[in-house]
């Protein structure tokens, strides 16, 4: 991954003036040919009866579309490889390229993303094409493969979340979707005509899921801060006691970092009537590797009658490709998987072809912060979070930040270019910074400062007044004129 763009980097990037040259910029950094209605946008959905309904009346707002400015693949001159110009060209891209990705992963924050990392002594291992297809506990016929280090990790995280050894089953995702789409899948398996139950805050990927498998899905309702609402979900379980129960619980939503009530979750069942009809996946894809470090937090076991949950790798792990895990119990397994005579192996994951190299950098990551560290990172979030979340405060704008989360939410900033700089991730009226531990003090006055900054030319520039956001964050959190 690393190591050998660097080198290029002295031979052809750097131009006369020994300045680094910025890759082509961008012509309307939010829609470079048009392509938006910014008026509205609405989405025409297709329903399944052939009849098309409008959706969304709210604006959303795209970002740039790439092909006005991405890099074209051009076919070698017969003498390129005599002259080597080819060879220079290609590392002066990489080099602008590589400044790029600095200057971008300096104002980064809207997403959760850890980018604060050093694989140096994994660059070696770019040299291998490293593939654990299959199942990770048999090994395959192709034999340059990771399933050590694979399997080490998937201990390490069954450990975490309290399951045996030789009663858990497991694998190393491609991301944190994939878990939510294995987890779904294994549920549906257990419970063929289960209905799947998931708030209406849940990540788009589970809803993504019943579309896949074509599940009844049942959304329900949220309280403010977004958790879900069990009042709601026990109305809605009794209109369906006929039919099993899939249920996916947030620990941590997308949006609010809101963390849904296992517990309570779990009670709402059984006092329904569903005692052995449900089957609970946990998306933990953001906080399923935080929770476990913050004091006083309910716990994700499966100690519990929870049947999987998953997590992302490249959020709060920080590794630089997406991958994630999903542990599940192992006898749930056995229902859903087939041999696989091409293989040797056995087929139980979503996809084929798994990346062999996530593994390595996970179990690199494990090995050396390991639970001790993981919990002074945790504690640094949540403490910067909530400086975050107060200086907004002070500053005079809505803030809201959940108790177990680092994800502070704040009225969205109303211009589109503020936003794309510190790429935020935006939903309707409100915006998000996740705190993970590459956001530091400094960054956070950096951005707040700017924020401050640049608050002040909307009304300049006529735009609105601070937007009312007491729906999405709560009245005592909203400072908008009426709150
Ligand atoms: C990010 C996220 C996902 C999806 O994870 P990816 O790794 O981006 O696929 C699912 N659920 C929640 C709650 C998330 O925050």
């Amino acid at each position: 991954m690393v190591g050998s763009a660097e080198v290029e980097v002295e031979n052809g990037v750097v131009d006369a003036k020994g300045k680094v040259e910025e890759l082509p910029q961008e012509i309307d950094p939010i829609d470079p040919i048009g392509l938006i209605d910014q008026a509205a946008v609405t989405e025409d959905v297709e329903r399944g009866n052939g009849e098309k309904k409008r959706r969304s009346s709210r604006k959303i707002v795209l970002g740039k579309n790439v092909h006005t400015s991405c890099l074209a693949v051009t076919e070698p001159e017969t003498d390129d490889e005599v002259t080597g110009d080819r060879d220079a060209y290609m590392a002066s891209v990489l080099a602008r390229y590589k400044k790029t990705l600095t200057e971008r992963t300096k104002h980064h924050l809207g997403y959760p993303y850890n980018l604060d990392f050093d694989y140096g002594a994994l660059g070696q291992l770019q040299h291998f094409s490293i593939n654990n297809l299959g199942d990770p506990f048999i090994e395959s016929n192709y034999g340059v493969h990771s399933r050590q280090f694979e399997v080490g990790v998937l201990d390490w995280f069954a450990r975490l979340w309290e399951l045996e050894k030789d009663e858990y089953w497991g694998y190393i995702t491609n991301c944190g979707t994939e878990g939510n789409l294995h987890g779904i899948l294994v549920g549906r398996e257990v419970f063929p005509d289960g209905i799947l139950y998931a708030s209406q805050e849940s990540h788009y990927s589970v809803f993504k899921a019943a579309r896949m498998y074509r599940m009844e899905c049942v959304k329900v309702n949220t309280h403010v801060y977004g958790e879900i609402d069990c009042e709601d979900f026990r109305a809605k379980l009794l209109q369906h006691k006929d039919k099993p129960a899939i249920i996916n619980v947030n620990i941590g939503t997308t949006v609010k970092g809101a963390v849904d009530d296992l517990d309570l979750v779990i009670k709402t069942l059984e006092e329904t009537g569903f005692h052995d009809r449900f089957y609970i996946h946990c998306d933990g894809a953001l906080f399923g590797l935080m929770m476990p470090f913050v004091k006083q937090a309910p716990k994700v076991t499966f100690k519990k009658p929870i049947g999987s949950v998953s997590v992302s790798g490249h959020k709060f792990v920080g590794c630089p490709m997406p991958c994630g895990v999903q542990i599940t119990r192992l006898k749930h397994v056995n229902a859903l998987s087939s041999n696989v005579e091409y293989l040797a192996s056995r087929d139980a994951t979503i996809m084929g072809s798994r990346n062999g190299h996530a593994p390595i950098f996970l179990w690199y990551t494990l090995n050396r912060k390991g639970y001790r560290g993981f919990r002074k990172e945790v504690q640094k979030c949540l403490r910067n979070a909530h400086y975050l979340k107060d200086k907004l405060q002070d500053a005079g704008i809505g803030a809201m930040l959940n108790e177990l989360s680092s994800t502070v939410v704040f009225e969205r900033p109303q211009d589109e270019e503020f936003v794309r700089r510190w790429q935020l991730a935006c939903q309707g009226n409100i915006a998000h910074v996740v705190v993970m531990p590459s956001v530091t003090i400094e960054k956070l006055d950096t951005f707040l400062g700017a924020l401050v900054q640049n608050r002040l030319t909307w009304s300049e520039n006529g735009k609105g007044q601070t937007p009312c956001i007491a729906a999405e964050i709560g009245t005592k959190n909203c400072l908008c004129g009426q709150h």
